[in-house]
């Protein structure tokens, strides 16, 4: 059971701010930020390690239009694109989707921080990656 296929499949209601044959955009219950949209494949896949190309370039396709026309709409200065990916990251719906959040000042109601962390060796770091 997967509780965005069924917003998909219309089995729940949502408030649907794009929508094409691959891909739906909704607002998000929470509402973190005033226009808080969600961007997610029709097809179910569980985070962005498991899907294929074209399903992500479908995505930030729609991520890229929506962004503009949110900000522009909501009249917000800026936005936060996020994708949580695996429950370490905060996954809570375990179907991909990636969040457009609208900001408007510094003091709203995200906070990303992130804590003093150890020194790397970055040419080891470019090793691992490639
Ligand atoms: P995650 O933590 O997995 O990145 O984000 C899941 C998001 O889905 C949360 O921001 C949460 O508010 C939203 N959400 C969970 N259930 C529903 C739902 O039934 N309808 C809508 N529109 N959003 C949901
Ligand atoms: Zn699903």
């Amino acid at each position: 059971m997967c509780i965005f296929c069924d917003i998909i499949e219309g089995k729940i209601p949502s408030y649907k701010v794009y929508e094409d044959e691959d891909v739906l955009a909704i607002l998000d219950v929470s509402q973190v930020t005033y226009g808080h949209t969600l961007v997610m494949p029709k097809k179910h896949v569980e985070n962005i390690v498991e899907a294929d190309e074209e399903t992500i370039e479908k995505c930030a396709k729609v991520i890229g239009k929506l962004s503009k026309q949110i900000v522009k709409k909501t009249g917000a200065v800026g936005c936060n694109i996020l994708n949580n990916c695996g429950e370490v990251a905060g996954q809570t719906v375990h179907h991909l989707h990636f969040h457009i959040i609208p900001r408007y000042s510094e003091n709203d109601a995200v906070e990303f921080k992130f804590k003093e962390s150890k020194k790397q060796d970055l040419e080891e770091v470019l090793r691992t990656l490639k």
